[in-house]
């Protein structure tokens, strides 16, 4: 070494980060198994043509079979005794279905006595038939199904190749699951053509039996910083989650709103589901088709590779000090949040959302007036409502003034 640094390859990102306490774990798995490939053409899609997809000139991208024979193998050796995986894309479904049977054949070759493995998948509903639903009901699988609600808000944005609406073969896809009792949410996309229809949506998914719904806000801006047509105000995203809190509020035993039952575990003193809420983005890893690690789905871009799975040990990849030069974005504190009362649940908000319009991780989150308005709406019942749950006082707001990094 010589020049009496004891780590002179940390700069470059790919060293070992030094010791700053325990080496935070990967807990879950996001994967890509046919990479930003999809077999819909929306509108808003986030993944279409990016121009920092490091893998955009290549139009076939599966994952393997020896890729995830190798993946499952050392992430279940890794993360024994809890092992989450969870299938994403693009679309994960182009995989098909043997590889997935083949994923649930090496699961229980490499688990061991007491493993608890979990199997997740994000899907636009479009290939699923009897058998997949076999797959999904014979192994708890959870599935996500994206619906932006009734068809002529869903057919605004969400196009086959085709270029024509893909609605009813989403609720074909949906009544399948159901009669398959498959354990399925919905993932429902904001943006202009529904932000404003809080009451017409929430009717829709309780209209067709559906208990269980995350709303994604979108946010996608040109080169400029400018909106992009479909994306959506802060003021109007916070709008929408305080009608929806109203709505929901007189079924809140019965129905999930995924960011009110984030802000219930947040308000519990547990970590919530969502990463958004968590103090740092390191508790989950992409991985790509090919085995490539990425600490964030919307940062799958070459200076934020973490490794790759044929060649590097999961222990290693944790302790990359590109993972906590991304997860420590979280914690640049922002001057308003310094003096911000919901600091210690919302964590300045999500990197994303502060990087997206003017590629700056310096600046607020784009929707932190939003936050700002159901926060002050929704923590004091739900306070109230976590501690009738626990049987004690849910404890106090505290703002952080030491970041973990
Ligand atoms: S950038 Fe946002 S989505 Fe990515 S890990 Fe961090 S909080 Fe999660
Ligand atoms: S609500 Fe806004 S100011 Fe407060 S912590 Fe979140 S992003 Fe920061």
């Amino acid at each position: 070494m010589g020049n009496g640094n004891p780590l002179p390859i940390l700069n470059e990102g790919m060293g070992l980060a030094p010791a700053l306490g325990p080496t935070p774990r990967i807990s879950s798995l996001l994967i890509k198994p046919a990479s930003a490939v999809c077999n819909l053409d929306c509108t808003y899609c986030f993944y279409l043509d990016r121009e920092a997809d490091p893998y955009k000139e290549l139009p076939a991208r599966r994952m393997t079979a020896e890729c995830l024979e190798r993946l499952v193998d050392t992430f279940m050796f890794y993360s024994y005794p809890n092992s989450v995986f969870a299938f994403q894309g693009g679309e994960p479904t182009l995989a098909g279905l043997p590889f997935f049977e083949k994923l649930v054949q090496l699961q229980q070759e490499y688990g061991r006595d007491g493993h608890n493995v979990s199997n997740a998948l994000q899907t636009n509903a479009i290939v699923l038939d009897h058998n997949w639903a076999q797959l999904f009901r014979q192994y708890n699988w959870l599935l996500g199904v994206s619906l932006d609600g009734p068809e002529y808000i869903h057919d605004t944005y969400r196009f086959n190749k085709a270029g024509r609406g893909t609605w009813k073969r989403v609720m074909q896809s949906v009544e399948l699951l159901q009669k398959e009792k498959v354990e399925f949410n919905i993932l429902c996309v904001l943006s202009q053509a529904n932000v404003e229809k809080p009451g017409e949506l929430y009717s829709f998914f309780k209209g067709i039996g559906v208990d269980n719904v995350q709303f994604i806000p979108l946010s996608e801006f040109f080169p400029d910083g400018s909106l992009m047509p479909f994306t959506i105000t802060a003021e109007q995203y916070g709008r929408f989650l305080c009608e929806i809190f109203d709505l929901w509020w007189p079924d809140r035993r019965k129905m999930r709103i995924r960011f009110f039952d984030n802000l219930a575990e947040a308000l519990a003193g547990q970590k919530p589901g969502a990463c958004t809420m968590h103090e740092t983005c390191d508790s989950y890893v992409v991985v790509e088709y090919n085995g490539d690690i990425y600490p964030c789905d919307f940062f799958v871009e070459k200076e934020w590779k973490l490794g790759n799975i044929m060649v590097d040990s999961w222990v290693e990849v944790a302790r990359r000090q590109r993972r906590y030069n991304f997860a420590s974005k979280k914690t640049l504190a922002h001057p308003e949040c310094q003096v911000c009362d919901w600091q210690s649940i919302c964590h300045g908000g999500c990197p994303k959302f502060r990087h997206a319009p003017h590629r700056r991780f310096e600046d607020l989150d784009y929707f932190c007036p939003a936050y700002k308005m159901i926060y002050a709406k929704a923590v004091g019942p739900l306070r109230k409502e976590v501690s009738k749950i626990i049987g004690r006082e849910a404890p106090e707001l505290v703002r952080h003034s030491i970041s973990p990094y």
